[in-house]
């Protein structure tokens, strides 16, 4: 079973440095540390209770380094309407003791194992079955699917009650198992892909060793799927992995197909009929046809990595400004899954930390269709590839180079790409919230960089953009090698709106060190701006007044002209 990264969160400054002796555990897990409590956590957060019961829900494991009561204490308002719950684990601050609390089907046994080795303690497993028969029987090893929980429960309870059990079929993750075993007892443990009748004297197991070819033309793919399964007698739990032909890669029903039977989707060479695209797929299996597909049922689980090809994804995603509390869920679920990650080294590193299995190409930050290129051959070998920007990818970022790769390639490998492009939060927009709402009415963005398009064309947009009192949003500002332009551009800003116009500079925005400034149009100099700052310039509407907090609010009005009655 893949388990999804766990989160370590701790409490005090104390837990640090055994949640760091965790994380060599899960290289991928992120310690999340208690805002005003912890320095140097991977993140912070602001309520335990709040974020432990977040993670719960969207199932991450929780590795909690404080007392157990205080975990159920937390988690207990949750834990009656859950029915599958990810691993929950207490580990004390000092790392001298391991505790699983939920989750026994999430492998949290397994996970109190792998985190007491890495301390160098013993876990304090406490399920009966485990401890009587030195394994879980309702958890069985990648490869295998077990029939049905509830059967499963009173079959182990039965077992512990005294009853002894047979095993028929292959088992190999038993044999080191303490099981009290007899040929001629009643209850047995059935390990096979043949579809069998449910019985509370049988443990079903099913060996996930069935391959299903099929074609993207089938009408009701998942239900013709199960309904040829069912005919050939094959249980649907054994079902490993779908074939495909590669011509239908990308295909939007099979892959609703794989999703909704919920098995990979493997892609082969095509070949001249469905059953030899089966043989060839997998060449140990007996091949069953009908239907217009070709069942290939295997002496053992199938290795699916090994068969085919997935099909290969390319994400282009965005960062954000910097802090991980403002980067999008769907873009950390992308990171988790990445096998290859592209782009100008500074995100690369803001993007991870990334396991050993996670190759990172870094590049310089100008070649950006050199990055996008090799980004589709990478995808295009069945790769799962993420292309970085930071904010939003689709300003004046990565997205626009990709798909520029893409329009100019002839390539179906590369067209046969899932390709999708994932938001940010761009800079100009998280510079705006912490200066309150100066792009609260219609505004302009611009890339101050001539760079790739010519000065004159930039400064037409800024004569009409400022003429139609636009509150204007200044990427690019400046840098070393154009430090004339943007004295140019506040000229001609100034050549349409009076001086005292609010401007609000925001540098490093959402990363450490971040400053926010407010100051007007007349005061603002070049020397005030590098390469990392945005330039918001208000129109002529947006206006200002002191917070309590110090500094100044600057929000441009919903309404133009005059105030409406409210
Ligand atoms: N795709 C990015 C923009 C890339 S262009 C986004 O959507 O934010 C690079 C310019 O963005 C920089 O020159 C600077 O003007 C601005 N920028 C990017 N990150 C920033 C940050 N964290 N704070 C302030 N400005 C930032």
């Amino acid at each position: 079973m893949t388990q999804s990264t766990p989160a370590i969160v701790i409490l005090g400054q104390g837990s640090l440095a055994t949640a760091r002796r965790i994380q060599q555990v899960y290289p991928a897990a992120q310690i999340h540390g208690l805002a005003g409590r912890v320095e140097g956590a991977d993140c912070t957060y602001q309520e335990f209770g709040v974020t432990l019961r977040a993670l719960y829900q969207q199932d991450t494991p929780i590795i909690a380094l404080c007392a157990a009561g205080i975990v159920i204490r937390t988690l207990a308002p949750l834990l009656l309407e859950k029915g599958a719950e990810p691993a929950v684990l207490a580990v004390a601050e000092d790392g001298s003791a391991v505790v699983p609390l939920l989750g026994g089907l999430g492998g949290v046994n397994i996970m109190a194992r792998e985190i007491a080795d890495g301390l160098q303690v013993a876990a304090a497993i406490t399920t009966s079955g485990e401890l009587r028969f030195g394994t879980c029987l309702l958890n069985p090893p990648s490869g295998y699917a077990l029939g049905d929980l509830e059967l499963g429960k009173r079959f182990v309870s039965d077992l512990l009650a005294g009853h002894s059990v047979r095993i028929e079929g292959a088992a190999p993750w038993l044999d080191q198992a303490q099981l009290p075993e007899d040929p001629q007892a009643q209850r047995s443990i059935h390990v096979g892909s043949a579809a069998r009748e449910a019985s509370a004297s049988e443990l079903l197991i099913y060996p996930r060793s069935v391959a299903v070819a099929v074609s993207a033309e089938t009408a009701d793919l998942p239900d013709a799927v199960r309904s040829a399964l069912q005919q050939a007698k094959v249980a649907v739990q054994s079902l490993a992995c779908l074939l495909a032909s590669e011509t239908q890669m990308a295909s939007p029903l099979l892959r609703e197909a794989a999703l909704e039977l919920g098995v990979p989707l493997r892609f082969v060479a095509a070949q001249s009929d469905i059953e030899t695209l089966a043989r060839v797929a997998v060449p140990a299996a007996t091949v069953l046809t009908g239907h217009g597909m070709a069942i290939a049922v295997a002496g053992q689980p199938l290795d699916v990595s090994s068969i085919g090809r997935p099909r290969g994804r390319l994400a282009v995603i965005g960062l954000g400004p910097g802090a991980a509390e403002l980067m999008v869920p769907a873009v950390k679920a992308e990171l988790a899954r990445a096998t290859d990650v592209l782009g100008y080294e500074t995100y690369v590193r803001m993007a991870g930390p990334f396991r050993d299995d996670q190759v990172q190409h870094c590049t310089d930050n100008r070649e950006e269709m050199q990055r996008a290129r090799h980004a589709f051959r990478l995808a295009a070998e069945g790769r799962s590839v993420i292309v970085v920007s930071s904010g939003d990818p689709g300003v004046f970022a990565m997205a626009a180079a990709v798909l520029e790769a893409l329009h100019e390639s002839a390539d179906p490998a590369w067209h046969s790409v899932d390709l999708e492009i994932l938001p940010g939060v761009s800079a100009s927009l998280a510079t705006a919230a912490q200066a309150g709402a100066p792009l609260g009415h219609d505004f302009c963005v611009m890339s101050l960089s001539d760079n790739l398009k010519p000065w004159s064309i930039i400064e037409k947009r800024l004569d009409l953009a400022a003429e139609a009192d636009l509150a204007l949003a200044f990427y690019n500002p400046i840098s070393r090698a154009r430090p004339w332009q943007l004295g140019r551009a506040l000229e001609i800003v100034a050549q349409h709106r009076a001086p005292e116009t609010p401007v609000v500079l925001g540098r490093d925005i959402g990363r450490p060190g971040q400053t926010l400034r407010t100051t007007t149009l007349g005061a603002l100099t070049p020397e005030q701006v590098d390469m990392r700052t945005m330039v918001l310039i208000g129109s002529s509407t947006t206006c200002t007044f002191p917070r309590a907090s110090g500094g100044d609010w600057v929000y441009t009005p919903r309404w133009y002209g005059e105030k409406p009655l409210s």
